[in-house]
């Protein structure tokens, strides 16, 4: 950390105009100016004007997962600039575009017996992705005699994306159902499934016929399943056994409804899979990729689906998927993506996640200790210090600061997602200042363990932080 006595005026500005994530119009919330981002490190200037080099601990909300000015990121950049940076997608095609449909459908999860994800749309993000999905399940139910299938079944504590019909099958809750009654009503929520930690064979069938009841009672009105599969994000950095995801298959085909996996977050080997459905070996008939897909340089996500689901909608009275967004399979995005997609294609991500993986839970057992801390847990390179109550944002973000890691904890999580490029010395340093972060910030005994979760659960939406 290094002085400068000039206050920082950029932020001053931002506070005049921008807004920020889930932020109040000119909070008096801390901001950080980014200076410099290079490989893990993010170099940070504060409102008194001070630096700090921290190591990233989130990926810039788990997207940038081979870092920041990757070398072979930023020349397929360059190269398509050269080229052409925008045509619009109607009419028109390119190779960009056509090279990253191919590489997606070959990734995809695959199944005996079973019809791949063979067919793209490219959305511009990922709640717009999940906008697109749940379009084309209703657009196929309605194709396949069953116009009145058109409410969705998902789970709690899901998170899905802040457009209307994303909101909508996100949490009821912990969502943002309450600040929009009558504009969200109408989808079906599951019990989140147990926790993969604890989760016992019982308790996974006990979950399965609860899924299993709901969609029959509402056959006749749902279109489709939708989750995240094996790692709720947003919604709680929440791992449920893999086995829960051959139930909702086994439920879907029941009841002739579309399965969709939300794979925006687990996408792209987070969680120690390729995809998180490959964990149980289920494919869905539709899918959806983000975040990580352009390695967190440009905004883009897909969607992915069957070739029956395609030929029944484009087969409809419709004729065609009603969607088509402005900057649609943008080129730029695409070329980024094709190179990060060939970074994944290598395979070193398996064993990046893996090391990860170690390094974290080893890094990050100290927390257990710590008597605000109610549970810790790791699924691939990614890391939860969950706390009995709600986390001082503010507080803790700094101290994480002071001990050179970038964090945004959001209700009582303090979590990590690191680039795949993280070593195992940056992984130390991330484990040590989240659990120090944690010690200085939240010191208090706990009295009653779990006795404030209700009032954690109502403070914050389901997305990522109070506030900025
Ligand atoms: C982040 C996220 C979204 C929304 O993606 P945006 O690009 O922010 O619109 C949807 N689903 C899941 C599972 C996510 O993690």
């Amino acid at each position: 950390m290094t002085q400068d006595l000039e206050q920082s005026d950029l932020i001053r500005r931002d506070r005049a105009r921008l807004w920020h994530p889930y932020a109040p119009a000119a909070p008096d919330l801390p901001l950080w100016e980014v200076e410099a981002a290079d490989g893990v490190r993010l170099r940070l200037r504060g409102e008194d004007g001070a630096r700090h080099e921290v190591t990233d601990a989130m990926s810039s909300w788990w997207s940038v997962i081979h870092g920041y000015r990757n070398p072979v990121l930023d020349a397929a950049a360059k190269a398509q600039l050269e080229k052409f940076s925008h045509v619009m997608f109607g009419g028109l095609t390119h190779a960009p575009a056509v090279e990253l449909a191919e590489r997606l459908v070959a990734m995809a999860p695959v199944a005996p017996g079973r019809s791949r994800l063979d067919r793209v749309f490219l959305a511009d993000s990922g709640s717009v992705a999940v906008e697109v999905a749940l379009k084309l399940a209703v657009q196929f139910q309605t194709a396949a005699s069953h116009p009145r299938r058109q409410r969705f079944l998902s789970l709690r504590g899901g998170y899905h994306g802040d457009t209307f019909a994303a909101m909508g099958v996100c949490d009821p809750v912990d969502g943002m159902h309450s600040a929009f009654p009558g504009l969200l009503a109408g989808n079906l929520f599951a019990p989140r499934p147990p926790a993969a930690a604890s989760a016992t064979p019982e308790a996974v069938q006990a979950w399965a016929s609860d899924v299993a009841e709901l969609a029959a009672a509402h056959s006749s009105e749902l279109a489709a399943i939708v989750v995240e599969p094996v790692l709720q994000g947003a919604g709680g950095m929440h791992a449920y056994p893999a086995e829960c995801l051959t139930a909702l298959r086994e439920v879907a085909d029941r009841h002739g409804l579309l399965l969709i996996f939300d794979e925006i977050a687990t996408g792209f080997g987070r969680t120690g899979e390729l995809f998180a459905a490959d964990h149980a070996g289920v494919v869905p008939d539709i899918m959806c990729v983000g975040k990580a897909l352009t390695g967190g340089y440009l905004t883009l996500a897909a969607m992915l689906c069957t070739a029956e689901v395609a030929a029944a909608v484009s087969g409809g009275q419709a004729g065609a998927l009603l969607h088509g967004p402005t900057f649609m399979g943008n080129p730029l995005a695409c070329a980024v993506a094709n190179a990060s997609l060939g970074i994944i294609e290598t395979g070193r991500w398996r064993v990046d996640v893996a090391r990860i993986g170690t390094g974290l839970a080893s890094g990050l057992a100290p927390a257990r200790e710590l008597s605000a801390v109610r549970d810790v847990r790791t699924i691939g390179a990614v890391g939860v210090i969950e706390l009995h109550d709600a986390v001082d944002v503010t507080a803790v973000t700094a101290a994480a600061i002071r001990h050179g890691v970038w964090v945004r904890p959001f209700r009582n999580l303090v979590y990590t997602m690191p680039p795949y490029i993280s070593t195992a010395a940056d992984i130390a340093q991330i484990t040590a200042g989240m659990t120090a972060a944690v010690a200085e910030v939240h010191k208090v005994q706990v009295q009653e363990a779990g006795s404030h979760e209700a009032e954690v659960h109502e403070r914050v939406p389901a997305h990522c932080g109070s506030a900025s």
